[in-house]
């Protein structure tokens, strides 16, 4: 019996995740929340089925948020078109992502800083820190799979605290909702950087906030609108 790669492999090569899958991004192009090339080649080129357990690739390419277990999910294709838009990638860029979950964010964003068609020596490189240790092993095996091993690096920790191991950071993009922007990913965010998260109660939406920080260290915020997201747990999150 076939299992794990293997089927998603089949399911991608039958030719029916793909046209699906371009439908679905033409629709976020035609809508206004995909607009730069670079970001609609990096959404097309990840579909979102080769990060989803088997039950549920038949929705890789519906457009709304899927369970991935430990009632976590997998982001929206329109909300992670939304948020790589927002921060503005360039290859060579380092990036830290809190929220591992499947792996696919991450790699959409290597697509962007990272591309295989660039010289190595001109990589970026994505850090993606995930709370749920068996997520990460998941998120590794996913990434390991998809080819995109060697310029994605998995953490199992509280990323409420960021990665300062790594630090800092030309883009920090948060994908569970905060009470407040945790002090350590503002220190970890290099000048010129930018930082996109979501803010507020978990109870209800929260605000998608986009940080950047000036060449003295001043922080300015623009609210891009209102957010459904899973709560950031750990130290700066909500415990
Ligand atoms: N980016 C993910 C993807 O592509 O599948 C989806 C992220 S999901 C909406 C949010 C993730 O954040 C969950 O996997 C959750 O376990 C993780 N998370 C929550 N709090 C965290 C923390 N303090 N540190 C690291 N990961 C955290």
């Amino acid at each position: 019996m076939l299992k794990g790669a293997s089927v998603q492999y089949l399911f991608w090569c039958s030719g029916l995740g793909k046209a699906e899958w371009e439908k679905l991004i033409d629709g976020l192009v035609k809508q206004g929340i995909l607009y730069s090339p670079k970001v609609v080649n990096a959404m097309l080129s990840v579909p979102r089925v080769k990060f989803l357990p088997e039950d549920i690739q038949s929705y890789g390419a519906v457009d709304t948020p899927l369970q991935i277990g430990f009632g976590q999910t997998v982001s929206a294709p329109h909300m992670v078109s939304i948020m790589n838009e927002a921060l503005q990638l360039e290859v060579g860029q380092k990036v830290l992502e809190v929220g591992a979950g499947s792996g696919w964010h991450a790699a959409t964003i290597t697509e962007l800083v990272a591309p295989k068609d660039v010289p190595r020596s001109e990589w970026g490189h994505v850090y993606t820190v995930e709370i749920v240790q068996v997520l990460a092993e998941t998120a590794r095996k996913n990434i390991m799979n998809a080819g995109y091993g060697d310029r994605i690096t998995i953490i199992n920790a509280d990323g409420s605290k960021g990665y300062p191991e790594k630090a800092p950071y030309d883009r920090i993009v948060v994908t569970a909702a905060a009470p407040e922007v945790p002090q350590p990913l503002l220190d970890q965010l290099k000048a010129n950087g930018v930082m996109v998260i979501p803010v507020g109660e978990i109870s209800l939406f929260q605000t998608l906030m986009r940080l950047t920080k000036d060449e003295a260290g001043k922080i300015r915020q623009e609210n891009r609108g209102e957010v459904a997201f899973v709560p950031l747990t750990g130290k700066y999150g909500f415990g």
